[in-house]
């Protein structure tokens, strides 16, 4: 199970995630994916805690609502479910992995929050603030509280010790193919995983720009107007960049970022980003250049280390 899924560009996302899409959401292999997502994002995430600039406790859990899937009963009976919310992924070595919560256990409580509190609302657009509201309150307790306690449908009562890492969510989108950041999010496309082979390392290097989107803040840095070609080309380059130093923070090989770049290229990833996004070719021979740098650099310091693109004094036309 996953999260809303929005239109999204290669790079950054500036407009708030929209609706899920319509339709029957099938229920083979996406729990696998979800998984391995939450998995790439909390070890990128918690290796790379100290130089993110906004960093909160997580503790790498992702909930899910049958109650968005277009069949709320097949879900709950594909799932083995006894209510409507449960685990949808638990991230590979991260807190909640190591509290023992498993795929598909279902959830009667966030906190001293009743899943039953929360109303359902139609249309289904609505019934998504339920599990979102649920998701932000989780997250919200380890990083406030330091830890998050659930309460599953057999009266368990586990607690979770939440961990460093960077206040990033990680979002499957099963609505389009390519991958985008916000602030606090990263989104990543089911067909993209697809298009990497579901290889881990390159999978870690398209999440790990996305990252880098968000760690740098280039929703803000871009502002709230109309975006110049020279403006995203140089938000692109800085993610790029600083992609190889969060790969390798996180003990993954650094130039799976220019085998990402050249792999996708085909596929028309970029169809929308050219200019704006530079050619595969270019991109990756940046990328082996900045993977230059950091092999002088074997702690991969970037909050130190990392030489930010030059600024633009007018990023944006504003909007009329
Ligand atoms: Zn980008």
């Amino acid at each position: 199970m996953r999260g809303a899924a929005a239109a999204l560009a290669f790079g950054l996302v500036l407009a708030a995630p929209g609706p899920p899409p319509a339709g029957a959401q099938p229920v083979d292999d996406l729990q696998a994916a979800d998984a391995l997502v939450q998995s790439i994002g909390w070890r990128l995430s918690h290796a790379n805690a100290p130089q993110c600039p906004r960093a909160a406790p997580g503790i790498g859990l992702l909930l899910a609502d049958a109650q968005t899937f277009a069949d709320p009963a097949a879900a709950r009976a594909a799932y083995g479910l006894t209510g409507d919310v449960a685990v949808a992924a638990v991230a590979a070595g991260s807190p909640a992995d190591k509290a023992g919560l498993l795929a598909n256990m279902t959830i009667m409580a966030v906190g001293d929050l009743p899943v039953s509190s929360l109303p359902l609302s139609a249309p289904r657009q609505g019934s998504w603030d339920r599990i979102w509201a649920l998701q932000a309150r989780l997250e919200q307790a380890a990083a406030q509280a330091g830890e998050a306690v659930l309460t599953l449908a057999d009266g368990r009562v586990i607690t979770i010790k939440a961990a460093p890492s960077c206040a990033v969510r990680f979002i499957l989108d099963d609505g389009r193919g390519n991958a985008g950041a916000t602030r606090m999010q990263v989104r990543i496309g089911r067909k993209a995983l697809g298009q990497l082979g579901g290889d881990e390392a390159l999978i870690a290097a398209l999440l790990a720009h996305e990252l880098a989107h968000a760690a740098l803040d280039h929703e803000t840095v871009l502002g709230t107007g109309t975006p110049t070609v020279k403006a995203v080309r140089r938000t692109e380059r800085e993610a790029d960049r600083l992609s190889v130093w969060i790969l390798a923070r996180a003990g993954y090989d650094p130039e799976a970022a220019p085998r990402m770049i050249r792999q996708l290229g085909p596929h028309g990833m970029f169809v929308t980003a050219s200019p704006t996004h530079g050619k595969s070719s270019t991109r990756a021979r940046e990328m082996l250049a900045e993977i230059a740098q950091l092999r002088g650099a074997p702690d991969a310091d970037w909050a130190r280390r990392f030489r930010p693109e030059p600024a633009l004094s007018s990023p944006s036309v504003p909007l009329p």
